[in-house]
Parts: C-alpha cells; sequence; structure tokens
C-alpha cells in the first residue's frame, strides 16, 4: 500500500465513498438512523456483505470519514472516532480487560486517564502499576504474567518529557503498547511505525485545532478496532456527526498548524529560557530537556506547541493569569488556535497529593502553555510585560 504524504491526506480529507452526489464540501449526515430498502438489505448490512449504515450509535459516514482519516496519518490500519478522548481511552480498556488482568501504565498520564485507570481497579479489581515511561527498565520491572496491556503517552503532560517509544515497546514483548499520541499528533510522532499497537487522541485538541469541538479517536489493526468499536457502540460512546464534520475539517490544515506551533513555541522556550523571572523552562526542543536528544530522534519535524515554565516566585502565579487573562487566557484546554494558558498544581494534577506532585516535579510555580498560531513577537511581548509584573 502506497502512502500518501501528510499534507496530501489532510487537502483532501473529510470524504468517504458514501458521499454519492459531488458538493464541493462533505455534508453532514445529520441523521439518528438510514432507511434501509428492504429485509434483505438489513440482513446483508447486519452482517456486512453489504457496506453501508444502519443506526448512527453504530456508525455514520461523518464518523467513517475523519476514523479513515487519522487511520491515513498514523499508519494503521482502521479507524474509530468516540465521543470524546476519555471515551477512546475507555472504549480500549473495556475492549481489552477483565477483572483480574494488569496494566503497565505511566505515572505522568492525563489526570482523567490517571482517574480512570484507579476507577477501573477499584470497580472492577484490574490491576495498574504506575512506572516510570522515562525509564524502560521501570517499565520492565513492572511487567506481570497478567499484564493485558501498557499505556502511555508519546509526550507528557506538563513536563513535555518524550518517551523511548521503541525501548518501551521492546521491553513490553508480547503486550500490546497503547499510546496517548495527542500532544505529538502523528505530524510530529507516529507511535504505530515505532513498534505500539494502538494509538488514540483527544481530537478536541490538535486534530481538530479549533477549540469547538469534544471528539476521540482511535487507530490500530483491524482487530483492535473491532474490540474498540465493539465497545463504543454497546456502551454508547459514540461521536455525533456535526463533530466528526468540524474535526474534518480542522484537520486539513493540521501539518501547517504543527509546523506553526513548533517553530512559535520554539521561540517562545528560548525567550522565557532567558527571562530573569522565570527559573526554568520544560520543552523537548531546549538542551536542558531531559528528554532533548530522544526528541531530536523521534521528532524530526518539530518539537511541538506544548511547553512548561516555573516562575522564580511563586506568589507571581496570581497576577500573572490575572495581567493575562485578555490576551493570553487561562483556559482548562490545549490546541485551540492561540495560545491558552493552564496551571497544573490547580487542574490536571489538582487530584495528587502536593507531595507528590513535587515528587514529579509539578511545582506550585509551574504554568503550562499551549502555544498558538499568532505571531510569536505578539505573544512574547505580551509575556514579557506580565512577567515583570509578577
Ligand atoms: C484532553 C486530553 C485527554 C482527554 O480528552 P477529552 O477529549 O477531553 O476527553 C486525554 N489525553 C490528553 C493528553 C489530553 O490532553
Amino acid at each position: 500500500m502506497t502512502h500518501l504524504d501528510d499534507s496530501t491526506i489532510c487537502a483532501r480529507g473529510g470524504w468517504s465513498d458514501d458521499f454519492v452526489t459531488r458538493p464541493s464540501n462533505p455534508p453532514i449526515y445529520q441523521t439518528t438512523a438510514f432507511d434501509v430498502d428492504g429485509l434483505e438489505q438489513l440482513e446483508d448490512l447486519s452482517s456486512g456483505a453489504q457496506h453501508g449504515y444502519i443506526y448512527t450509535r453504530d456508525g455514520n459516514p461523518n464518523h467513517a470519514a475523519f476514523a479513515a482519516d487519522v487511520a491515513a496519518l498514523e499508519r494503521a490500519d482502521a479507524g474509530a472516532v468516540t465521543a470524546s478522548g476519555m471515551a477512546a481511552i475507555s472504549s480500549i480498556l473495556l475492549g481489552y480487560l477483565k477483572t483480574g488482568d494488569h496494566v503497565v501504565a505511566s505515572r505522568v498520564l492525563y489526570g482523567r486517564t490517571y482517574q480512570l485507570l484507579n476507577d477501573l481497579h477499584r470497580a472492577f479489581g484490574i490491576e495498574v502499576t504506575f512506572a516510570d515511561a522515562n525509564d524502560v527498565a521501570d517499565m520492565r520491572r513492572a511487567l506481570r504474567p497478567s499484564t493485558k496491556l501498557c499505556v502511555i503517552e508519546s509526550i507528557s503532560n506538563p513536563l513535555v518529557e518524550v518517551v523511548d517509544l521503541p525501548g518501551i515497546v521492546s521491553a513490553m514483548g508480547e503486550v500490546p503498547v497503547v499510546v496517548d499520541n495527542t500532544f505529538a499528533t502523528p505530524c510530529l510522532l507516529r507511535p504505530i511505525e515505532l513498534g505500539a499497537s494502538i494509538v488514540f487522541h483527544s481530537a478536541s485538541k490538535y486534530l481538530n485545532g479549533h477549540g469547538d469541538v469534544m471528539l476521540g479517536v482511535v487507530a490500530g489493526n483491524q482487530q483492535a478496532l473491532t474490540k474498540v468499536r465493539r465497545v463504543a457502540a454497546l456502551y454508547g460512546f459514540n461521536a455525533n456527526p456535526l463533530e466528526c464534520w468540524l474535526a474534518s475539517r480542522g484537520l486539513r490544515t493540521l501539518p501547517l498548524r504543527m509546523e506553526r506551533v513548533s517553530a512559535n513555541a520554539l521561540r517562545l522556550a528560548e525567550f522565557l529560557n532567558e527571562h530573569s523571572a522565570v527559573s526554568r523552562v520544560f520543552y523537548p526542543g531546549l538542551p536542558t530537556q531531559a528528554s532533548h536528544e530522544l526528541a531530536k530522534t523521534l521528532l524530526t519535524k518539530g518539537f511541538g506547541g506544548m511547553l512548561s515554565f516555573e516562575l522564580k516566585n511563586d506568589s507571581g502565579v496570581r497576577p500573572l493569569f490575572k495581567a493575562l487573562s485578555h490576551t493570553l487566557p487561562f483556559s482548562p484546554t490545549l490546541a485551540d488556535a492561540r495560545t491558552t494558558l493552564s496551571y497544573p498544581a490547580g487542574t490536571s494534577h489538582k487530584f495528587m497529593a502536593a507531595e507528590e506532585r513535587r515528587a514529579y516535579g509539578i511545582s506550585d510555580g509551574l504554568i503550562r502553555v499551549s502555544v498558538g498560531l499568532e505571531d510569536p513577537t505578539d505573544v512574547m511581548r505580551e509575556f514579557d510585560a506580565a512577567l515583570r509584573g509578577a
């Protein structure tokens, strides 16, 4: 199978063979169900002998169009959409695990993913060992005979460390490695090419990229996707057609946006690194980052749009957010077209005890930046003015 370049996949995206007329842009199949010609056709559709749709919970052309584009970008055989990134990881976990099974997971996962694994432990007796994803030996030590999945993020939140994916895949042996690729996107890193079994995204973030959608997507081989689709349809984790249509539209500019946010974030990281009010900057593109060498080999097209920095003085945090609230606002999401800020100790990692947070390097002075598409000199000027006040 020949693969098209990312920009070709994106520029031509949003289509499915099921669009039988030729409007210049894909239609939205905003419908609950699809009329069936008769009972023979119903049987053929149900058995898969004929391709088509019956009920939007089980499938819809807008789902298929977005999922196929993401699968192509991730170099996966198949894809499926879900109502959110959390529905994506829920579908994977519920599709693969049963009571007594064991999961090896990164210790610094997206806060809700960490909570979900703990919840599955409490409710259903699924065992989890949290290990250091930046230490392959620690991940290997966590393996048990009952380990059924490994769950990691390609770039961690909020310290933006890149994981040694080939190292982890080899340490896990036969255990499928599930990668949350939300921060990197397939434009910068393709986990499946590095040996991962399943990739998922919060498409609410970069894939859509305009801050107006809640959507998740999973990509992997046919066998993996059969498990995921079954759970998504049965438990009702299905996406809505309009969200898929919007995300298909957003996806068209993904390569351009990732190039731009990577360039802007590198400039901002270098600027903050020199600033007298800042004690430390975390960005994969900085030589001071622990995973910088790994990032150079894995992220060949840019280091992404996420960075974090630490204020020298914790008491400057509140005035800084206040001063920037109308230019670089606090927003508990990421990957909008504009630059937004977040406060890990107060939002995504609030559920951790203070000592636990500090042990992971998430200090009370740490601010996370999702770098947007603005002119970087405007953003640096705004940061500079606010940092002087802080
Ligand atoms: C936002 C996010 C999620 C959850 O996705 P939702 O679409 O908000 O449910 C999962 N992982 C990462 C890294 C995220 O940033």
